[in-house]
């Protein structure tokens, strides 16, 4: 809280301090450095820092930061082109020549460096680094923390021309994603959702209305007519604010210190702040009903780093509905073991893209959602049922003790 830097620090440049000390009775201090960079970026500069041999350069803007990179300093008559990356950590030791940092994500920290090594070598890049380990950053100020996030990174050598490395990996067995930039964005399909073709939208389509499940005319999914079509026993189909296991339920939920009105509140906001969108975080948290959240988060803008921890953070927030609401709780309690839960929206990720009614009478294989909420909130009813069969086989009375300690 020190000055007007609204406290988001960007990725310093690097300097060697071999490549600008030229004679020893001369030496290049910090402050003629600092001179030096003042006049390509003016007041942009926050701050140098000499560590042994490496000059880190941090600056107040991306678009400063682009600046100095393209156009380098000149110091003592030397021009000095500025390190991307650090050159000790990225093997990298000539400032034109550029490395590519690629991210892996989603594989636990007990994974074997030989297992990375191998799959390295199955998708033929060249390392440049060792491998390296990300640490936790504030999720406001970006600076890094000493606690390790368990993803890995390296640098390697630029891919061929347009050649680009598949998202999904697996690595020892495991599977985790990898990202590196110019890889192509996950592509969202136009899909018609008149006939499910591709290529249309609804409002230019000239097909006849189709079932989204078997893809015939004449009926809707979870009609005796369609192929597909199978009363399902033992399924939870939910969906709406009136529904206790929906997100758009409203309750009071604490999330990582935050009130919010909803499950659906909680996980926009959070979605907001991990994509730097303080203003969005702001709205959905003033928003009265859930679906004015939603509307608000479905317009941010997303990154890598959402995408493959979307799924962890919904888990976190349902635990928490879970130990907080007890009207949620109690309907987890009350369930049979084999129930499956189905959030019943048309949403293809976290639902199971169909209709109550669809829903409920369409074979579980065929639904064309993941229902990945609804497999969240099952597992969470496990959890439950194993804690309670866990402390069932413990003295009762010394159970109430606890219980009574707690409240
Ligand atoms: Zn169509
Ligand atoms: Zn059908």
């Amino acid at each position: 809280m020190t000055d007007q830097v609204n406290d988001r620090t960007f990725k310093p440049l690097y300097l060697k301090d071999s490549d600008v000390q030229c004679c020893d009775n001369n030496r290049v201090t910090d402050f003629m450095l600092m001179e030096r960079v003042t006049e390509v970026i003016g007041n942009a500069l926050h701050c140098l820092q000499l560590d042994r041999n490496l000059w880190r350069i941090y600056v107040k803007s991306q678009d400063s930061r682009d600046k100095l990179l393209v156009e380098g300093i000149s110091i003592q008559n030397i021009s000095v082109t500025l390190f991307d990356t650090n050159p000790y950590s990225s093997g990298n030791h000539d400032p034109t020549v550029k490395t590519l940092k690629i991210r892996l994500c989603g594989l636990p920290l007990s994974v074997d460096e030989s297992a990375v090594v191998e799959l390295m070598d199955k998708l033929g890049v060249k390392p440049k680094s060792k491998i390296l380990y990300e640490k936790i950053r504030h999720p406001v100020t970006h600076k890094m923390t000493s606690v390790l996030n368990g993803n890995r990174f390296m640098y390697i050598e630029p891919l061929e021309n347009g050649k680009t490395l598949p998202r999904v990996n697996y690595c020892a067995g495991v599977r985790c994603l990898l990202f590196h930039y110019g890889q192509p964005k996950i592509e969202r399909k136009l899909i018609c959702t008149q006939c499910w073709e591709n290529g249309h939208t609804r409002n230019n389509c000239n097909n006849e209305p189709r079932c989204k499940v078997c893809k015939s005319e004449g009926h809707k999914p979870g009609d005796p007519k369609c192929k597909s079509y199978q009363p399902q026993e033992n399924v939870i189909a939910f969906n709406g604010e009136n529904n206790v296991l929906s997100n758009f339920f409203l309750c009071d939920l604490n999330i990582f210190g935050v009130q919010h009105k909803s499950a659906e509140h909680a996980f926009q906001y959070t979605k907001a702040l991990r994509c730097g969108d303080q203003e969005s975080a702001k709205q959905i948290q003033q928003s009265e009903t859930a679906l004015s959240a939603k509307r608000i988060g479905d317009k941010i803008k997303t990154n890598d780093q959402w995408i493959e921890s979307s799924q962890s953070l919904m888990t976190e927030i349902i635990e928490n509905k879970c130990a907080q609401v007890q009207q949620f709780r109690e309907k987890l309690r009350s369930v049979k073991k084999n129930t499956v839960f189905a959030e019943s929206t048309f949403n293809d990720q976290w639902g199971t893209g169909l209709d109550k009614v669809g829903t409920e009478n369409t074979k579980r294989s065929e639904w064309p959602g993941q229902n990945s909420l609804g497999q969240i909130i099952g597992k969470v009813a496990q959890k439950m049922r194993k804690r309670k069969k866990a402390t069932n086989g413990v003295n009762p009375s010394k159970i109430q003790g606890n219980k009574r300690n707690k409240a």
